[in-house]
């Protein structure tokens, strides 16, 4: 008998199979949205490195500042940090292909003595010690967890009294029984666990001990970045061999369904360990 995958290993593996079709190329190495400002032509790989700019000035860390990067991916946005703050960072990702390849990218970045990633699961104790950390952020990560309270309170542990923590993550607007499918489509495609409202995110940072200091409910900056992300899965569906060119075509359906729902939206979260 085969054993059954855990939560975690499938998470890895399903952005292992994103990577490998290319799709964080299209959007600058980031597996995140974009956010733009004011001006719609902004292309969408800078608009990637934006939205970390956006959570960086949120965590305003300072030189040599201690952060944790929760579900870093291929470490784009740790080396872009450590280079534009001067901050030591620590990533942690639940798969070995992210890590390997975030490492890889912290060797060529010139920043490398201030970057380390290893392999972590956020669901778990994490390994490091209690107030290790100045801050922490977590892009696109917190979706993922079946217990994201329990990752807030493990990550409220390791960050030291007063230190910041930014999330960046999808929202649902309201919650009604419209176009469910869409709902269920994302969270099945993309191995989400819950994609939470404004409220859901601020109830269970505050039942973890986090002091939520701004809620911002920015939807409309990041919406392009569903066309643009369905793009770019299309392009790439061209080259693949007929599963993979299926799935991903699926993909972009279903990131444009979602681009257009009136309840998709996004916020961005700074919370203050008290
Ligand atoms: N923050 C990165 C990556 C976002 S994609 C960026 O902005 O580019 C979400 C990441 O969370 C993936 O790399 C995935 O492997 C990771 N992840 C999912 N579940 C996780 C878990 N339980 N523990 C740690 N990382 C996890």
């Amino acid at each position: 008998m085969t054993p059954q995958p855990d939560t975690t290993e499938s998470v890895g593996r399903t952005y292992e199979r994103f990577a490998e079709a290319g799709a964080s190329d299209a959007l600058g190495g980031n597996i995140h949205a974009g956010y733009w400002d004011d001006d719609p032509d902004v292309p969408v790989a800078e608009a990637t490195d934006r939205l970390t700019d956006v959570v960086a000035a949120r965590l305003a860390p300072g030189p040599d500042a201690r952060l944790l990067d929760v579900g870093c991916g291929t470490g784009v946005p740790a080396v872009r940090i450590a280079t534009t703050h001067r901050s030591r960072v620590t990533g942690i990702d639940a798969s070995e292909r992210q890590v390997a390849e975030a490492s890889a990218r912290a060797r060529r970045s010139g920043v490398g003595d201030r970057i380390s990633f290893r392999l972590a699961d956020a669901g778990e104790r994490l390994p490091f010690d209690d107030g290790h950390f100045d801050g922490a952020w977590a892009i696109e990560s917190l979706l993922h967890l079946t217990d994201p309270g329990a990752a807030l309170a493990e990550i409220h542990r390791v960050v030291r009294p007063d230190g910041r923590l930014v999330v960046a993550d999808l929202c649902r607007r309201e919650r009604s029984a419209d176009d469910e499918a869409v709902w269920d489509g994302m969270l099945r495609m993309y191995e989400i666990a819950t994609i939470a409202t404004p409220e859901e995110h601020r109830e269970r940072l505050a039942a973890s001990g986090w002091r939520v200091s701004d809620l911002s409910e920015v939807g409309e900056r990041v919406r392009p970045s569903y066309g643009h992300a369905a793009a770019a899965f299309r392009e790439l569906a061209d080259g693949l061999a007929p599963a993979a060119r299926q799935e991903i075509t699926a993909a972009a359906r279903l990131m444009e369904s979602f681009g257009r729902h009136p309840h998709a939206g996004y916020v961005l979260i700074t919370a203050v360990r008290d």
